[in-house]
Protein backbone atom coordinates (compact mmCIF):
# COMPACT_ATOMS: atom_id res chain seq x y z
CA UNK A 1 0.00 0.00 0.00
CA UNK A 2 2.84 2.46 -0.45
CA UNK A 3 1.74 5.95 -1.36
CA UNK A 4 -2.22 4.74 -1.19
CA UNK A 5 -4.22 7.26 -0.44
CA UNK A 6 -1.95 10.42 -1.17
CA UNK A 7 -4.38 12.61 -1.46
CA UNK A 8 -3.02 16.04 -1.08
CA UNK A 9 -2.92 18.33 -4.27
CA UNK A 10 -0.76 21.53 -4.52
CA UNK A 11 -2.10 24.26 -3.24
CA UNK A 12 -4.14 21.66 -0.62
CA UNK A 13 -5.17 22.73 2.59
CA UNK A 14 -5.87 20.87 6.03
CA UNK A 15 -7.54 22.01 9.02
CA UNK A 16 -5.32 19.79 11.00
CA UNK A 17 -1.70 18.33 10.13
CA UNK A 18 -0.12 16.15 11.99
CA UNK A 19 3.78 15.35 10.81
CA UNK A 20 4.97 11.99 11.64
CA UNK A 21 3.12 7.88 11.73
CA UNK A 22 4.53 7.15 15.17
CA UNK A 23 2.05 5.97 18.18
CA UNK A 24 2.27 10.29 18.91
CA UNK A 25 1.16 10.98 15.91
CA UNK A 26 -1.22 8.78 14.55
CA UNK A 27 -3.71 8.65 17.80
CA UNK A 28 -3.53 12.37 17.12
CA UNK A 29 -4.66 11.69 13.77
CA UNK A 30 -7.22 9.31 14.78
CA UNK A 31 -8.59 11.37 17.85
CA UNK A 32 -9.01 14.14 15.66
CA UNK A 33 -10.47 12.32 12.91
CA UNK A 34 -13.44 10.66 15.22
CA UNK A 35 -14.06 14.40 16.66
CA UNK A 36 -15.06 15.22 12.94
CA UNK A 37 -11.82 17.27 12.00
CA UNK A 38 -9.99 17.46 9.19
CA UNK A 39 -6.86 15.51 9.07
CA UNK A 40 -3.76 15.44 6.95
CA UNK A 41 -0.86 12.79 8.21
CA UNK A 42 1.81 13.34 6.89
CA UNK A 43 4.89 10.48 7.41
CA UNK A 44 8.28 10.36 5.49
CA UNK A 45 7.70 6.63 5.61
CA UNK A 46 5.22 4.87 3.33
CA UNK A 47 3.49 2.86 6.16
CA UNK A 48 2.61 4.09 9.66
CA UNK A 49 3.92 2.92 12.53
CA UNK A 50 6.97 4.91 13.43
CA UNK A 51 9.81 3.70 15.89
CA UNK A 52 8.21 2.09 17.45
CA UNK A 53 5.73 -0.53 15.22
CA UNK A 54 8.61 -0.47 12.60
CA UNK A 55 12.47 -0.81 15.00
CA UNK A 56 11.58 -0.24 18.32
CA UNK A 57 8.57 -1.75 20.83
CA UNK A 58 7.06 -4.17 18.94
CA UNK A 59 9.78 -6.13 16.90
CA UNK A 60 12.03 -5.44 20.01
CA UNK A 61 9.36 -7.29 21.86
CA UNK A 62 8.77 -10.11 19.56
CA UNK A 63 12.27 -10.76 19.88
CA UNK A 64 12.09 -11.19 23.34
CA UNK A 65 9.96 -13.24 23.13
CA UNK A 66 11.54 -15.77 21.73
CA UNK A 67 14.61 -15.34 24.16
CA UNK A 68 12.55 -15.70 27.17
CA UNK A 69 11.11 -19.06 25.62
CA UNK A 70 14.49 -19.96 25.00
CA UNK A 71 15.98 -18.97 28.74
CA UNK A 72 12.62 -20.93 30.57
CA UNK A 73 12.94 -24.10 27.60
CA UNK A 74 17.14 -24.05 29.43
CA UNK A 75 15.81 -23.47 33.08
CA UNK A 76 13.13 -26.30 32.53
CA UNK A 77 16.24 -29.00 33.46
CA UNK A 78 15.73 -28.09 36.91
CA UNK A 79 12.21 -29.16 36.88
CA UNK A 80 12.87 -32.37 35.46
CA UNK A 81 12.13 -31.38 31.66
CA UNK A 82 15.27 -31.39 29.01
CA UNK A 83 14.35 -30.60 26.08
CA UNK A 84 16.91 -30.99 23.06
CA UNK A 85 19.24 -28.18 22.15
CA UNK A 86 17.04 -25.44 20.18
CA UNK A 87 18.02 -25.13 16.81
CA UNK A 88 17.93 -21.49 15.41
CA UNK A 89 16.79 -20.52 11.88
CA UNK A 90 17.12 -17.18 11.71
CA UNK A 91 15.35 -16.70 8.55
CA UNK A 92 12.37 -17.98 9.80
CA UNK A 93 12.61 -16.07 13.37
CA UNK A 94 13.08 -12.60 11.37
CA UNK A 95 10.04 -13.92 9.20
CA UNK A 96 8.30 -14.21 12.32
CA UNK A 97 9.40 -10.59 13.93
CA UNK A 98 8.47 -9.27 10.58
CA UNK A 99 4.88 -10.45 10.36
CA UNK A 100 4.49 -9.13 13.34
CA UNK A 101 5.56 -5.63 12.60
CA UNK A 102 3.68 -6.39 9.23
CA UNK A 103 0.01 -6.92 11.29
CA UNK A 104 0.08 -4.32 13.21
CA UNK A 105 1.05 -1.81 10.96
CA UNK A 106 -1.09 -2.52 8.28
CA UNK A 107 -3.71 -2.43 11.16
CA UNK A 108 -3.15 1.54 11.60
CA UNK A 109 -3.13 1.81 7.82
CA UNK A 110 -6.34 0.41 7.62
CA UNK A 111 -7.42 2.67 10.80
CA UNK A 112 -6.35 5.61 9.15
CA UNK A 113 -8.58 5.28 5.80
CA UNK A 114 -11.82 3.74 7.98
CA UNK A 115 -11.30 7.52 9.53
CA UNK A 116 -10.74 9.10 6.50
CA UNK A 117 -7.57 10.65 7.40
CA UNK A 118 -5.66 11.81 4.30
CA UNK A 119 -2.22 9.64 4.15
CA UNK A 120 0.76 11.60 2.49
CA UNK A 121 4.01 10.25 2.09
CA UNK A 122 6.38 13.27 1.74
CA UNK A 123 9.05 14.63 4.50
CA UNK A 124 7.31 18.19 5.91
CA UNK A 125 9.21 21.22 6.39
CA UNK A 126 7.78 23.94 7.78
CA UNK A 127 7.88 27.30 5.40
CA UNK A 128 6.16 29.77 7.31
CA UNK A 129 3.25 29.50 10.50
CA UNK A 130 0.53 28.09 8.28
CA UNK A 131 2.55 26.53 5.43
CA UNK A 132 4.64 23.11 5.04
CA UNK A 133 6.95 22.09 2.52
CA UNK A 134 6.03 18.28 1.41
CA UNK A 135 8.67 16.68 -0.39
CA UNK A 136 7.50 13.14 -1.95
CA UNK A 137 9.89 9.74 -2.57
CA UNK A 138 10.16 10.90 -6.28
CA UNK A 139 11.92 14.23 -5.42
CA UNK A 140 8.64 16.36 -6.25
CA UNK A 141 7.22 18.82 -3.62
CA UNK A 142 4.38 20.59 -2.66
CA UNK A 143 2.74 22.83 -0.25
CA UNK A 144 0.21 22.66 2.30
CA UNK A 145 -1.58 25.45 4.20
CA UNK A 146 -2.74 24.32 7.37
CA UNK A 147 -4.93 25.73 10.49
CA UNK A 148 -3.19 23.95 13.07
CA UNK A 149 -0.13 21.86 13.10
CA UNK A 150 1.12 18.77 15.66
CA UNK A 151 4.73 18.09 15.07
CA UNK A 152 5.09 14.12 16.03
CA UNK A 153 8.60 13.50 13.91
CA UNK A 154 9.98 11.55 17.04
CA UNK A 155 13.79 10.46 17.87
CA UNK A 156 16.76 9.37 16.36
CA UNK A 157 19.55 6.69 17.88
CA UNK A 158 22.64 9.03 18.86
CA UNK A 159 26.14 7.65 16.96
CA UNK A 160 29.24 9.66 18.33
CA UNK A 161 32.05 10.21 15.77
CA UNK A 162 34.05 7.71 17.22
CA UNK A 163 31.61 4.92 17.06
CA UNK A 164 30.79 6.51 12.89
CA UNK A 165 33.26 4.62 11.22
CA UNK A 166 31.18 3.44 8.08
CA UNK A 167 31.27 -0.65 8.97
CA UNK A 168 28.06 -2.41 8.31
CA UNK A 169 29.31 -4.26 11.81
CA UNK A 170 28.84 -1.16 13.84
CA UNK A 171 25.20 -0.88 14.34
CA UNK A 172 22.56 0.93 16.04
CA UNK A 173 19.39 -0.36 17.28
CA UNK A 174 17.47 -0.45 14.01
CA UNK A 175 20.06 -3.08 12.22
CA UNK A 176 20.70 -4.97 15.65
CA UNK A 177 16.29 -6.08 15.15
CA UNK A 178 17.04 -6.76 11.74
CA UNK A 179 18.98 -9.86 12.82
CA UNK A 180 22.22 -9.60 10.00
CA UNK A 181 23.34 -12.71 11.73
CA UNK A 182 24.11 -14.54 15.61
CA UNK A 183 27.57 -12.70 16.21
CA UNK A 184 30.20 -15.02 17.93
CA UNK A 185 30.85 -11.99 19.98
CA UNK A 186 29.36 -8.84 20.36
CA UNK A 187 30.05 -5.77 22.13
CA UNK A 188 27.14 -3.59 23.05
CA UNK A 189 28.17 -0.05 23.70
CA UNK A 190 25.98 1.34 26.70
CA UNK A 191 24.11 0.02 29.83
CA UNK A 192 20.46 1.59 28.96
CA UNK A 193 17.05 -0.44 28.20
CA UNK A 194 17.81 -0.73 24.72
CA UNK A 195 21.16 -2.37 25.17
CA UNK A 196 20.19 -4.59 27.89
CA UNK A 197 17.02 -5.62 26.23
CA UNK A 198 18.72 -6.49 22.58
CA UNK A 199 21.79 -7.81 24.59
CA UNK A 200 19.75 -10.35 25.89
CA UNK A 201 18.01 -11.59 22.50
CA UNK A 202 21.72 -11.83 20.82
CA UNK A 203 22.71 -13.43 24.13
CA UNK A 204 19.97 -15.76 24.08
CA UNK A 205 20.39 -17.01 20.45
CA UNK A 206 24.05 -17.73 21.30
CA UNK A 207 26.09 -14.58 20.99
CA UNK A 208 28.92 -13.72 23.54
CA UNK A 209 27.81 -10.59 24.96
CA UNK A 210 29.93 -7.80 26.56
CA UNK A 211 28.00 -4.79 27.60
CA UNK A 212 29.96 -2.24 28.56
CA UNK A 213 28.76 1.06 31.00
CA UNK A 214 30.03 3.97 31.35
CA UNK A 215 28.68 4.87 34.58
CA UNK A 216 28.78 2.55 38.26
CA UNK A 217 25.61 0.93 37.17
CA UNK A 218 23.45 -0.61 34.51
CA UNK A 219 20.07 1.32 34.47
CA UNK A 220 21.35 4.54 35.36
CA UNK A 221 18.00 6.63 36.53
CA UNK A 222 16.44 2.78 37.73
CA UNK A 223 16.31 2.35 41.87
CA UNK A 224 19.50 0.22 42.81
CA UNK A 225 17.30 -2.47 45.01
CA UNK A 226 15.32 -3.15 41.17
CA UNK A 227 18.31 -3.63 39.24
CA UNK A 228 20.24 -5.96 41.62
CA UNK A 229 18.58 -8.82 40.70
CA UNK A 230 18.44 -8.44 36.90
CA UNK A 231 22.13 -7.94 37.52
CA UNK A 232 22.55 -11.26 39.06
CA UNK A 233 20.91 -12.68 36.00
CA UNK A 234 22.65 -10.73 33.83
CA UNK A 235 26.23 -11.88 34.81
CA UNK A 236 24.95 -15.47 34.12
CA UNK A 237 23.50 -14.47 30.49
CA UNK A 238 26.39 -12.42 29.21
CA UNK A 239 29.96 -13.14 28.83
CA UNK A 240 30.96 -9.67 30.93
CA UNK A 241 29.41 -6.64 32.03
CA UNK A 242 32.11 -3.43 32.07
CA UNK A 243 30.82 -1.16 34.38
CA UNK A 244 32.99 2.71 34.95
CA UNK A 245 34.33 1.81 31.27
CA UNK A 246 34.32 3.69 28.30
CA UNK A 247 34.68 2.91 25.08
CA UNK A 248 36.91 5.27 23.24
CA UNK A 249 37.54 4.38 19.83
CA UNK A 250 36.36 1.35 16.99
CA UNK A 251 38.81 -0.15 14.55
CA UNK A 252 37.52 -2.07 11.64
CA UNK A 253 40.03 -5.20 10.69
CA UNK A 254 39.48 -8.32 8.81
CA UNK A 255 39.20 -10.13 12.01
CA UNK A 256 36.70 -8.26 13.50
CA UNK A 257 35.93 -4.66 15.26
CA UNK A 258 38.93 -4.19 18.07
CA UNK A 259 37.57 -1.34 20.71
CA UNK A 260 40.10 0.15 22.65
CA UNK A 261 38.72 0.10 26.49
CA UNK A 262 39.29 2.24 29.40
CA UNK A 263 38.11 0.90 32.76
CA UNK A 264 40.14 -0.36 35.78
CA UNK A 265 41.35 -3.86 35.44
CA UNK A 266 39.88 -4.10 31.56
CA UNK A 267 41.81 -5.41 29.18
CA UNK A 268 42.32 -2.27 26.72
CA UNK A 269 41.45 -4.02 23.48
CA UNK A 270 39.42 -6.29 22.20
CA UNK A 271 37.90 -7.54 19.23
CA UNK A 272 34.00 -8.10 18.65
CA UNK A 273 32.11 -9.60 15.58
CA UNK A 274 29.84 -6.66 15.56
CA UNK A 275 29.13 -3.62 17.67
CA UNK A 276 25.72 -2.20 18.71
CA UNK A 277 25.80 1.05 19.82
CA UNK A 278 23.02 1.81 21.97
CA UNK A 279 23.79 4.78 23.81
CA UNK A 280 20.82 7.34 23.61
CA UNK A 281 18.53 9.07 20.94
CA UNK A 282 17.93 12.33 20.18
CA UNK A 283 14.87 14.70 19.01
CA UNK A 284 14.63 14.99 15.13
CA UNK A 285 13.45 18.45 15.48
CA UNK A 286 16.65 19.64 13.26
CA UNK A 287 15.09 20.28 8.99
CA UNK A 288 12.03 20.50 10.24
CA UNK A 289 12.38 24.71 8.99
CA UNK A 290 11.44 25.48 12.94
CA UNK A 291 13.22 28.41 12.32
CA UNK A 292 10.60 29.89 10.15
CA UNK A 293 8.09 29.56 13.06
CA UNK A 294 7.81 30.67 16.22
CA UNK A 295 8.32 27.49 18.00
CA UNK A 296 11.11 27.09 19.71
CA UNK A 297 13.71 23.95 20.90
CA UNK A 298 15.62 23.67 24.03
CA UNK A 299 19.26 23.06 24.08
CA UNK A 300 19.02 19.03 24.04
CA UNK A 301 17.27 20.03 20.69
CA UNK A 302 13.46 19.18 22.23
CA UNK A 303 10.80 21.24 21.05
CA UNK A 304 9.44 23.35 24.18
CA UNK A 305 5.55 22.88 25.00
CA UNK A 306 3.02 23.65 27.19
CA UNK A 307 1.01 21.55 29.39
CA UNK A 308 -1.55 21.44 26.38
CA UNK A 309 1.44 20.78 24.01
CA UNK A 310 1.44 24.14 22.43
CA UNK A 311 4.66 25.28 21.29
CA UNK A 312 5.41 29.16 21.06
CA UNK A 313 3.99 29.56 17.93
CA UNK A 314 0.16 29.47 18.39
CA UNK A 315 -0.54 27.40 15.23
CA UNK A 316 2.13 24.68 16.33
CA UNK A 317 1.93 22.13 18.74
CA UNK A 318 4.39 19.13 19.38
CA UNK A 319 4.15 16.07 21.08
CA UNK A 320 6.13 12.19 21.61
CA UNK A 321 9.50 11.91 21.77
CA UNK A 322 10.86 15.51 19.87
CA UNK A 323 8.27 17.16 23.08
CA UNK A 324 10.67 16.03 25.45
CA UNK A 325 11.86 12.74 27.79
CA UNK A 326 10.90 10.26 29.01
CA UNK A 327 10.79 8.97 25.31
CA UNK A 328 8.53 6.65 25.32
CA UNK A 329 5.62 5.29 23.19
CA UNK A 330 2.80 5.59 25.96
CA UNK A 331 3.91 8.88 26.75
CA UNK A 332 3.80 9.90 22.98
CA UNK A 333 -0.25 8.32 22.94
CA UNK A 334 -1.05 10.21 25.88
CA UNK A 335 0.14 13.74 24.35
CA UNK A 336 -1.66 13.09 21.19
CA UNK A 337 -4.78 13.15 23.50
CA UNK A 338 -3.84 15.80 25.20
CA UNK A 339 -3.12 18.16 22.58
CA UNK A 340 -6.42 17.13 20.66
CA UNK A 341 -8.75 17.75 23.57
CA UNK A 342 -6.80 21.27 23.70
CA UNK A 343 -7.67 22.20 19.96
CA UNK A 344 -11.47 20.95 20.60
CA UNK A 345 -11.14 23.78 23.43
CA UNK A 346 -11.88 21.43 26.08
CA UNK A 347 -9.32 21.57 29.51
CA UNK A 348 -6.53 19.38 28.98
CA UNK A 349 -3.56 19.25 30.42
CA UNK A 350 -0.78 16.61 30.55
CA UNK A 351 -0.64 16.04 34.34
CA UNK A 352 -0.07 12.47 34.67
CA UNK A 353 1.42 11.78 38.15
CA UNK A 354 2.89 8.46 36.48
CA UNK A 355 4.24 6.96 33.43
CA UNK A 356 5.41 3.56 33.33
CA UNK A 357 8.77 2.98 32.74
CA UNK A 358 9.05 -0.89 31.79
CA UNK A 359 12.61 -2.57 30.58
CA UNK A 360 11.72 -5.71 29.06
CA UNK A 361 14.35 -8.00 30.34
CA UNK A 362 14.61 -10.87 32.25
CA UNK A 363 13.83 -10.25 35.18
CA UNK A 364 11.73 -7.38 34.00
CA UNK A 365 11.78 -3.92 35.97
CA UNK A 366 9.33 -1.55 35.76
CA UNK A 367 8.16 1.51 37.68
CA UNK A 368 5.83 4.60 38.19
CA UNK A 369 5.29 7.90 40.15
CA UNK A 370 8.34 8.63 42.76
CA UNK A 371 10.84 6.90 42.44
CA UNK A 372 13.32 6.43 45.69
CA UNK A 373 16.13 7.76 44.13
CA UNK A 374 14.44 11.09 43.61
CA UNK A 375 12.72 10.73 46.98
CA UNK A 376 16.37 10.87 48.20
CA UNK A 377 17.56 13.52 45.89
CA UNK A 378 15.09 15.73 46.56
CA UNK A 379 15.11 15.15 50.52
CA UNK A 380 11.08 13.87 50.16
CA UNK A 381 10.43 12.42 53.04
CA UNK A 382 8.26 8.76 52.05
CA UNK A 383 7.38 5.66 53.68
CA UNK A 384 8.78 2.58 52.11
CA UNK A 385 6.65 -1.04 52.05
CA UNK A 386 8.97 -3.71 50.72
CA UNK A 387 7.77 -7.19 49.58
CA UNK A 388 10.26 -9.71 48.84
CA UNK A 389 8.86 -12.24 46.15
CA UNK A 390 10.44 -15.42 48.25
CA UNK A 391 7.44 -14.94 50.63
CA UNK A 392 5.19 -15.22 47.45
CA UNK A 393 2.80 -18.37 46.31
CA UNK A 394 3.17 -17.76 42.68
CA UNK A 395 6.55 -16.36 42.35
CA UNK A 396 7.56 -20.06 43.96
CA UNK A 397 5.41 -22.13 42.01
CA UNK A 398 7.64 -20.00 38.56
CA UNK A 399 10.60 -20.31 40.60
CA UNK A 400 10.98 -16.80 40.20
CA UNK A 401 11.69 -15.86 43.60
CA UNK A 402 14.40 -12.80 42.82
CA UNK A 403 11.45 -10.49 42.49
CA UNK A 404 10.74 -6.84 44.93
CA UNK A 405 7.68 -5.06 44.67
CA UNK A 406 7.81 -1.77 46.79
CA UNK A 407 5.58 1.21 47.32
CA UNK A 408 6.20 4.43 48.21
CA UNK A 409 3.87 6.12 50.44
CA UNK A 410 3.00 10.04 51.75
CA UNK A 411 3.87 9.36 55.53
CA UNK A 412 0.93 11.72 56.59
CA UNK A 413 -1.55 10.81 54.49
CA UNK A 414 -0.20 7.06 53.63
CA UNK A 415 -0.87 8.01 49.75
CA UNK A 416 0.76 6.15 47.14
CA UNK A 417 3.52 8.15 45.80
CA UNK A 418 5.13 5.74 43.43
CA UNK A 419 5.87 1.74 42.70
CA UNK A 420 8.58 -0.27 41.81
CA UNK A 421 8.47 -3.98 40.59
CA UNK A 422 11.52 -6.25 39.39
CA UNK A 423 10.41 -9.78 38.57
CA UNK A 424 8.93 -11.74 36.22
CA UNK A 425 5.91 -9.60 34.38
CA UNK A 426 6.84 -6.63 36.10
CA UNK A 427 5.79 -5.02 33.01
CA UNK A 428 1.64 -5.76 33.36
CA UNK A 429 2.15 -5.64 37.32
CA UNK A 430 2.60 -2.18 37.01
CA UNK A 431 -0.33 -1.07 35.29
CA UNK A 432 -2.24 -1.84 38.60
CA UNK A 433 0.41 0.64 40.17
CA UNK A 434 0.23 3.56 37.81
CA UNK A 435 -3.98 3.56 38.59
CA UNK A 436 -3.07 3.49 42.07
CA UNK A 437 -0.78 6.64 41.95
CA UNK A 438 -2.82 8.49 38.97
CA UNK A 439 -6.31 8.37 41.04
CA UNK A 440 -4.42 8.85 44.67
CA UNK A 441 -5.08 5.83 46.71
CA UNK A 442 -4.06 5.09 50.28
CA UNK A 443 -2.06 2.32 51.60
CA UNK A 444 -5.03 1.05 52.67
CA UNK A 445 -7.16 0.70 49.06
CA UNK A 446 -4.28 -1.23 48.27
CA UNK A 447 -3.95 -3.55 50.85
CA UNK A 448 -8.13 -4.28 51.53
CA UNK A 449 -8.29 -5.13 47.21
CA UNK A 450 -9.07 -8.59 47.11
CA UNK A 451 -5.99 -10.04 44.67
CA UNK A 452 -6.53 -13.04 42.75
CA UNK A 453 -4.69 -16.02 44.38
CA UNK A 454 -2.03 -16.71 43.51
CA UNK A 455 -1.06 -13.85 41.02
CA UNK A 456 2.16 -12.18 41.30
CA UNK A 457 -0.37 -8.55 42.12
CA UNK A 458 -0.83 -10.17 44.92
CA UNK A 459 3.02 -8.55 45.96
CA UNK A 460 1.49 -5.22 45.69
CA UNK A 461 -1.51 -6.10 47.81
CA UNK A 462 1.14 -7.64 50.44
CA UNK A 463 3.23 -4.37 50.06
CA UNK A 464 1.00 -2.41 50.81
CA UNK A 465 -0.16 -4.69 54.04
CA UNK A 466 3.37 -3.96 55.20
CA UNK A 467 3.09 -0.43 55.42
CA UNK A 468 0.93 -1.55 58.57
CA UNK A 469 3.10 -3.91 59.87
CA UNK A 470 0.43 -6.96 58.68
CA UNK A 471 1.63 -8.63 55.75
CA UNK A 472 0.30 -12.31 55.91
CA UNK A 473 3.40 -13.66 54.25
CA UNK A 474 6.10 -11.95 56.35
CA UNK A 475 6.73 -13.39 59.79
CA UNK A 476 6.91 -10.41 62.16
CA UNK A 477 6.89 -7.66 59.89
CA UNK A 478 8.37 -4.63 60.83
CA UNK A 479 6.33 -1.14 59.80
CA UNK A 480 7.46 0.33 56.95
CA UNK A 481 10.42 2.19 57.02
CA UNK A 482 10.40 6.17 57.21
CA UNK A 483 13.06 8.47 55.71
CA UNK A 484 13.64 11.45 55.22
P1 LIG B 1 8.28 7.96 16.28
O1 LIG B 1 7.75 6.65 16.66
O2 LIG B 1 9.75 8.13 16.20
O3 LIG B 1 7.61 8.34 14.90
C1 LIG B 1 7.95 9.50 14.21
C2 LIG B 1 7.67 9.30 12.74
O4 LIG B 1 7.82 10.55 12.09
C3 LIG B 1 8.64 8.34 12.06
O5 LIG B 1 7.93 7.45 11.25
C4 LIG B 1 9.52 9.26 11.24
O6 LIG B 1 10.03 8.62 10.09
C5 LIG B 1 8.54 10.38 10.89
N1 LIG B 1 9.17 11.66 10.54
C6 LIG B 1 10.27 12.23 11.11
N2 LIG B 1 10.53 13.44 10.55
C7 LIG B 1 9.56 13.63 9.61
C8 LIG B 1 9.28 14.69 8.71
N3 LIG B 1 10.02 15.80 8.66
N4 LIG B 1 8.22 14.56 7.87
C9 LIG B 1 7.45 13.45 7.90
N5 LIG B 1 7.66 12.43 8.75
C10 LIG B 1 8.70 12.51 9.60
N6 LIG B 1 9.00 2.79 23.99
C11 LIG B 1 8.13 2.20 24.83
O7 LIG B 1 7.24 2.86 25.34
N7 LIG B 1 8.22 0.85 25.13
C12 LIG B 1 9.19 0.07 24.58
O8 LIG B 1 9.26 -1.12 24.87
C13 LIG B 1 10.12 0.67 23.69
N8 LIG B 1 11.08 -0.07 23.11
C14 LIG B 1 11.93 0.51 22.21
C15 LIG B 1 12.91 -0.27 21.63
C16 LIG B 1 13.79 0.28 20.71
C17 LIG B 1 14.84 -0.58 20.07
C18 LIG B 1 13.66 1.67 20.38
C19 LIG B 1 14.59 2.29 19.38
C20 LIG B 1 12.69 2.46 20.95
C21 LIG B 1 11.81 1.89 21.88
N9 LIG B 1 10.83 2.64 22.52
C22 LIG B 1 9.97 2.05 23.41
C23 LIG B 1 10.67 4.10 22.27
C24 LIG B 1 9.51 4.35 21.32
O9 LIG B 1 9.73 3.67 20.12
C25 LIG B 1 9.37 5.85 21.09
O10 LIG B 1 9.23 6.50 22.34
C26 LIG B 1 8.13 6.15 20.26
O11 LIG B 1 8.19 5.51 19.01
C27 LIG B 1 7.99 7.67 20.05
O12 LIG B 1 6.86 7.93 19.29
P2 LIG B 1 6.73 9.24 18.41
O13 LIG B 1 5.36 9.19 17.82
O14 LIG B 1 7.12 10.41 19.20
O15 LIG B 1 7.82 9.11 17.25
Amino acid sequence: MPGDGDQADSGARAELVVIGGGPGGYPAAFDAADRGMDVTLVNDEAIPGGVCLHRGCIPSKALLHVAALLGEAHEATQWGITFAQPKVELDKLRSFKESVVKKLTGGVGELCKARGVKLVQARARFLDSTTLELKKPDGSTQKLAFGKAIVATGSSPIIPPIFAIKDPRVMDSTCALDLPDVPGKLLVVGGGYIGLEMGSVYAALGSKVTVVEMTAGLLPGADRDLVRPLKTRLDRLFAAILLNTKVTKLTATKEGIVAELEGEGVEPKQTFDRVLVSVGRRPNSRDLGLENTRAEVDQKGFIKVDPQRRTADPNILAIGDVAGEPMLAHKATREAHVAIEALAGEPAAFDNLAIPAVVFTDPEIAWCGLTETEAKNTNREVKIARFPWGASGRAVTISRTEGLTKILFDPETERVLGVGIVGAGAGELIAEATLAVETACVARDVAETIHAHPTLSETIMEAAETAFGQATHIYRAKRAESRS
